[in-house]
């Protein structure tokens, strides 16, 4: 019997899982990587429901992945950021998206990455096959690929640099 909960493992892929392997906490992270910070935000481009929504949030924030930032005094209110440690999750969500590319994508990419520096088409291993450079999650912009439209998906958004700041 498959059991619910890895933690007491001795394994980093299974304790790792047990933080950010819940389906909606990966896609929560790929929106904080696209640019989302607010609650109904998230909600909206999720289509989740609320109270899983929040208890996902409280779930990443507790693990230290992501931070309530307020943003608003009166009435008060917060966005979520991704930290360090999930900014450290950038190899992994680039290497779900490439691999989803090539097993998962019979239409095509539906979004590619692109160096915002030089234009250029990042690769397997986060590098520009244009200039070479080493790319971080803020050196980069979504663009709609050639699957775009084939399904329900989510549009890039502009403030992509700033998220993982
Ligand atoms: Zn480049």
């Amino acid at each position: 019997m498959l059991r619910s909960d890895y933690s007491d493992e001795n394994c980093s892929i299974a304790r790792a899982l047990e933080l950010i392997g819940e389906r909606w906490s990966i896609l929560i992270l790929r929106d904080a990587f696209m640019g989302t910070h607010r609650f109904d935000e998230f909600q909206r481009r999720l289509g989740i429901a609320r109270n899983v929504l929040q208890s996902r949030l409280e779930r990443l924030v507790d693990a230290g992945i992501m931070r309530r930032v307020r943003y608003q005094e009166r009435p008060e209110r917060f966005e979520y950021r991704l930290t360090r440690k999930g900014v450290d999750l950038w190899p992994v969500l680039v290497a779900l998206l490439n691999w989803g590319d090539r097993h998962a994508a019979s239409q095509g990419p539906p979004i590619v990455l692109e160096h915002a520096g030089c234009g250029g088409a990042v690769d397997d291993r986060r590098r520009c096959v244009s200039c070479g450079a080493d790319l971080e999650a803020w050196d980069v912009v979504p663009r709609q690929g050639p699957g775009w439209g084939t399904g329900a998906g989510y549009a890039p958004s502009a403030d992509f640099a700033v998220a993982a700041r």
